[in-house]
């Protein structure tokens, strides 16, 4: 639906990332082999973007340069005290050969907040994107074609400083690596089973919950264990202070359909992330004019409206896997299936649209894509 057919030009800001190839260059039928069949995060393209900060300098040595292994002294703050952000977006090739990513202004909006909550240092937003576009025009051969397909572009930033006393890092690294990603479920999309945590949370009143960062992932994963030991695929978090109100899961926000087609998501309350799919998802639901609300939504109501039908559909979202129908839901002293345990139809309906938007099938009437090559 895009018709610009000619390559662009690379941003000034992109350009400020001084390039140097790999010597080592993964050989075409490896990348090719590595395309064809990738397994999500295991695989990753030639090179990655870097930048490193400094209290005195601020922001400099902005590059491109071969993929390889970090050498981190062990008394590296990131190592001892988990300050570290991270992002996560997809660059699409369209079927005219141009390349595009989806609402990167937001990812790039989030990371400096998150900076901010970890007291990292804010990277500009347009160096953000300059370090996306500089990475992806040197590794486009990664992009994969096939069918919900993409490269998964994984920015981070860290306290770099060599230094173990406690207080905010005077030094910081931020890269981009990028990793080719087919289709989420490989087998087509299927509903996925979900276990209610109610003896763990995720983060508390104050805490990092809004902020994208990996101790947040550390806290959920035994928690996620529990799930997989319950025989459920994920986990989901409850509020801290209550035990009450759904929050969202490990990494994905999450949605209630109900039986009369309105939609609600949990609210902004602090402790969750907000998910750029889920804030697409809120306009595109409303474009349709269905009703739409974000509000506090109990664990009891979720149940009773399972019971009684008036909850119709589940989802999670976000970008990795663009929007999962949840057909299960569990915890200790309940286990509820949602609607007939099979993909709702809203859910595949704003699924179809939106990755149609992602994959340049559909118009971008609210201006989503960014194009990059
Ligand atoms: C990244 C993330 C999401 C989803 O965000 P998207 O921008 O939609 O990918 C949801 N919850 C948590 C905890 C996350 O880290």
């Amino acid at each position: 639906m895009n018709d610009s057919t000619t390559p662009t030009q690379i941003s000034d800001l992109a350009a400020a990332y001084d390039v140097t190839l790999t010597d080592t260059p993964t050989p075409h039928d490896e990348r090719a082999a590595a395309l064809a069949a990738p397994r999500f995060g295991t695989v990753f393209s030639d090179h990655m973007a870097r930048a490193r900060w400094t209290a005195d300098g601020g922001w400099a040595e902005r590059r491109v340069e071969k993929y390889g292994p970090l050498q981190l002294d062990p008394a590296t703050a990131v190592l001892h005290y988990a300050q570290e952000i991270f992002e996560g977006l997809k660059a699409y090739q369209h079927a005219d050969g141009s390349v595009w990513t989806f609402r990167p202004e937001a990812n790039a909006e989030r990371f400096t907040a998150s900076a901010r909550r970890l007291a990292l240092p804010e990277l500009p937003v347009e160096d953000f994107l300059a370090s996306i576009e500089a990475l992806v025009r040197v590794d486009r051969e990664w992009i994969p074609t096939g069918e919900e397909a993409s490269l998964y572009l994984r920015p981070f930033m860290y306290a770099s400083e060599k230094f173990i006393g406690v207080r905010s890092t005077l030094e910081a690294e931020y890269l981009v690596i990028a990793s080719p990603v087919g289709p989420y479920f490989a087998k087509g999309v299927n509903p996925v089973s979900i276990w209610v945590s109610q003896n763990y949370h995720r983060v508390g009143a104050g805490g990092t919950g809004a902020a994208k960062c990996g101790g947040n992932y550390a806290a959920s994963l035994l928690p996620q264990q529990e799930a997989y030991a319950n025989g459920c695929d994920q986990v989901a978090f409850l509020d801290a202070a209550t035990n009450t109100t759904l929050e969202e899961l490990g990494g994905m926000n999450i949605f209630v359909v109900a039986a009369d087609g309105s939609v609600s998501t949990p609210s902004l309350t602090g402790s969750i992330l907000e998910g750029v799919t889920r804030r697409s998802i809120l306009q595109l639901v409303a474009d349709r004019g269905i009703e739409v609300s974000e509000r506090a939504i109990s664990l009891a109501e979720v149940q009773s409206g399972l019971r009684d039908g008036s909850i119709a559909e589940i989802f999670a979202c976000g970008t990795a896997a663009v929007l999962t129908p949840i057909g299960r839901l569990a915890g200790a002293d309940f286990d509820l299936t949602v609607g007939d345990g099979t993909s709702g139809a809203l859910t595949m309906s704003i699924r179809e649209e939106l990755t149609d938007i992602q994959n340049g099938r559909r118009p971008d009437r609210h201006g989503w894509m960014h194009r990059l090559v």
